[in-house]
C-alpha cells in the first residue's frame, strides 16, 4: 500500500471526523429525499385542483352559454320590439326566468334598452369576438374583478343577454394572477374570459398531444379543456406560486427532525468506531500476548482419501476462554492494516511448529490465506522467503490463497503472484465463484488452483439455480489446466459426487476439523486415511 493511501486512510479513520463526515451526509440525504417527497407532494396537490378547477369551469360555462343561448333564441323569438314599457317587461322577465342572464338588452340602431337600464354599454360597440352564423359573442367585458360586471355577452339580431363574473366564479375562483381563456382559429387566438391576457401560446411545447388535457411548465400550470363546440377550446392557466411557500414550512418541520436523526447517525456511527478501535487495540494485546493460535484444517486427495496438506486458519480465543470468530477480527484486522502482523504470525508459527514434518514430508503443503494488503506488495515474498530459509523448507510447500475481493488492482497482484510462483510456490483462487473473476480476467492471472466456495458445494444436488454452479467452475478449471480443491464438503454424496466431477482434493468437517500442530502432524505421519472418521476441532 502507498504511503499516500495509507496517510489518507489514517487521516479518514479518525473516528470524530467519520461521525462527523456520516452525520452530515444522512442530514443532507434526508432533507434532500424529504424535500424532493414535499416537493413532489405539492406538485400533486396543485395539478389534482388545477383538474378538478378546470372541470368545474368547463361544466359551469356550458351551462352558462346554454342558457345564454337558450334566453336570447326565446327574445329573438318573439314579437315585441322597440324600447316600449313591454320591450323592457319582456327583457326583465328574461333576467328573472333565467339564473344565469344577468342582463338582457334591445338596441336596433336607433333605440336602445336595457334590462339594467344603468349598466354601461360601451363593450357593446366594441366587435365581437366571436362572430359566429347565428351568435356573436363577447369575452371579457370587464377586466375589473367585479362580480356584477358582464364577463360574457351573447348576441342574435337586435338583442344581447349577458352574464356576470360572480356567475363564472361561484363554484370555483381562480388563483391570483390565473387567467380563464377561449382558444379560438384553430388554437392560434386567445381572449381571456376571466383574468389577465396571457402570452400565446402559454409555453414552447404548446399545443400539448390531443391525450394530454395539462402542461406543467416552472411558472405555472396550463390546462386545456375541449368543448362540445369544434370551433374553440377553453384553456385555464394558474401560475405556481404555492410550492415556495409551502417548501419553507415544511424545510422548517424537517429541519430539526433531520438534526436529530442524523445526531443519531453519527453517535452510533462514533460508537462502531469506538468498538472497532478497542477491538483492534484488544487485537494488539492478543497478538502480544500470545492469545492467536494457529489450526490447520487437512485436505484430502479425493480419489485416495490421503491427506494431502492443509489451510492453516488463525483462531483467538481469550484469556476467559471465548473463542471470537476470524471472520470477525479479520475484516477487522484488514482495514487497520494489523492483518500484516497476522499474516508472518500464521508464516511464523506454521514454519516453527510444521517445519520438521515439512521436511519430513515433502510433498506436504500448507496453503495460507493472504489479505489484499499482502497482495498489493512484494513485502510477503521477502518474509516467507527468510523463514524458509530459517527452517530449511521448500518453497513448493507453502501456499497462498488469495480471494477475489482481494486482487484490488490486478496488475500489481498479478506481479506480486508471479513472483510467488517463480520462487516456487502455488497460488490458489479462494472462495472462487463469489467474486468478479470471470474466465477471460482467470486466464490472465498467474494460478495454479481453484477452490470452490462452499455455498456451491452447499448447493450440489439441490434443485437450486446455483446446484449447476460447482460443475460448471469445474469445467473451467480443467479447460485452464488448473486444479480445484472443493472447501466444506460436509457429507459422503457430496464428496462422492465431486470426485466423479474430476475435482482432486477436499477439505471438509467430513473429513476433519481445523485442528492443532499435533494432531495434524499425528495425522500426516501415521498416514491416517480418513475414511469413514472425522477428526474434531481443537481450538
Ligand atoms: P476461508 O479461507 O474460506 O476458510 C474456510 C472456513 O471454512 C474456515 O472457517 C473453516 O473452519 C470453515 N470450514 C471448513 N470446512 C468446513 C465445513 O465442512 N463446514 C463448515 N460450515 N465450515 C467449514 P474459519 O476458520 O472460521 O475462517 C473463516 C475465514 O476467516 C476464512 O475463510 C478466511 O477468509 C479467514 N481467515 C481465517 N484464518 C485466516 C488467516 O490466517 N489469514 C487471513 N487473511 N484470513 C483468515
Ligand atoms: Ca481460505
Ligand atoms: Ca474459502
Amino acid at each position: 500500500m502507498s504511503p499516500a493511501f495509507v496517510r489518507f486512510r489514517s487521516v479518514l479513520y479518525r473516528p470524530w471526523l467519520l461521525a462527523t463526515i456520516a452525520a452530515l451526509a444522512c442530514a443532507a440525504l434526508l432533507l434532500s429525499a424529504s424535500l424532493g417527497l414535499i416537493m413532489h407532494q405539492v406538485q400533486q396537490t396543485e395539478i389534482e385542483q388545477m383538474n378538478a378547477r378546470g372541470e368545474r369551469f368547463l361544466e359551469r360555462l356550458e351551462q352558462i352559454f346554454g342558457q345564454l343561448r337558450e334566453s336570447v333564441d326565446e327574445l329573438d323569438e318573439q314579437t315585441v320590439r322597440g324600447c316600449g314599457p313591454q320591450m323592457l317587461a319582456v327583457l326583465q322577465q328574461v333576467g328573472f326566468d333565467n339564473r344565469f342572464v344577468y342582463d338582457a338588452a334591445y338596441s336596433d340602431g336607433i333605440e336602445h334598452c336595457s334590462s339594467r337600464p344603468s349598466e354601461q354599454n360601451a363593450d357593446a360597440l366594441r366587435a365581437p369576438d366571436i362572430k359566429g352564423p347565428t351568435y356573436s359573442y363577447w369575452l371579457n367585458t370587464s377586466t375589473q374583478p367585479d362580480d356584477n360586471l358582464a364577463a360574457l355577452r351573447l348576441a342574435r339580431g337586435s338583442f344581447t343577454v349577458s352574464t356576470s363574473r360572480g356567475h363564472l366564479t361561484d363554484v370555483v375562483d381562480l388563483a391570483p394572477g390565473g387567467s380563464l381563456l377561449v382558444v379560438l382559429d384553430k388554437g392560434t387566438r386567445a381572449i381571456p374570459v376571466l383574468g389577465p391576457v396571457q402570452a400565446w401560446p402559454p409555453s414552447a411545447d404548446w399545443p400539448p398531444p390531443a391525450q394530454q388535457p395539462l402542461v406543467v411548465t416552472h411558472d405555472s400550470l396550463i390546462y386545456r379543456m375541449f368543448t362540445k363546440s369544434p370551433d374553440y377550446q377553453l384553456v385555464l392557466i394558474s401560475p405556481r406560486t404555492s410550492v415556495l411557500p409551502k417548501m419553507n414550512q415544511a424545510l422548517w418541520a424537517l429541519f430539526p427532525a433531520s438534526l436529530l436523526l442524523s445526531w443519531c447517525v453519527g453517535w452510533i456511527v462514533l460508537q462502531q468506531i469506538r468498538e472497532r478501535r478497542s477491538m483492534s487495540a484488544e487485537l494488539q494485546g492478543a497478538l502480544r500476548r500470545g492469545e492467536l493460535k494457529v489450526l490447520y484444517q487437512p485436505i484430502f486427495d479425493l480419489n485416495s482419501r490421503r491427506c494431502v496438506g492443509a489451510e492453516a486458519l488463525v483462531r483467538w480465543r481469550r484469556p476467559d476462554g471465548t473463542l471470537t470468530s476470524p471472520d470477525l477480527f479479520i475484516p477487522m484486522a484488514e482495514n487497520t492494516g494489523q492483518i500484516r502482523e497476522i499474516t508472518d504470525f500464521v508464516l511464523q508459527q506454521l514454519l516453527e511448529q510444521l517445519g520438521q514434518l515439512l521436511r519430513a514430508n515433502p510433498h506436504l503443503y500448507i496453503s495460507v490465506n493472504l489479505a489484499a494488503c499482502d497482495v498489493m506488495v512484494p513485502r510477503i515474498g521477502r518474509v516467507v522467503a527468510r523463514l524458509l530459509d530459517q527452517y530449511r523448507v521448500a518453497a513448493h510447500q507453502i501456499a497462498f490463497e488469495v480471494t477475489e475481493r482481494g486482487l484490488i488492482d490486478v496488475v500489481v497482484a498479478r506481479d506480486n503472484l508471479q513472483a510467488l510462483r517463480d520462487v516456487g510456490h502455488q497460488v490458489l483462487i479462494d472462495d472462487f465463484g463469489t467474486g468478479y473473476c470471470s474466465l477471460a480476467y482467470l486466464q490472465t492471472l498467474p494460478v495454479d488452483c481453484l477452490k470452490i466456495d462452499k455455498a456451491f458445494i452447499d448447493a450440489l444436488g439441490h434443485d437450486a439455480a446455483s446446484s449447476g454452479v460447482a460443475p460448471h467452475i469445474i469445467r473451467m478449471a480443467h479447460a485452464l489446466q488448473l486444479r480445484v480443491i472443493a472447501e466444506g464438503i460436509e457429507f459422503e454424496a457430496q464428496a462422492l459426487l465431486l470426485s466423479s466431477e474430476g475435482v482432486n482434493y477436499g477439505q471438509g468437517w467430513l473429513f476433519a476439523h481445523p485442528l492443532n500442530a499435533r494432531q495434524f502432524s499425528e495425522l500426516v505421519t501415521r498416514g491416517r486415511r480418513m475414511i469413514g472418521r472425522r477428526m474434531d476441532d481443537e481450538a
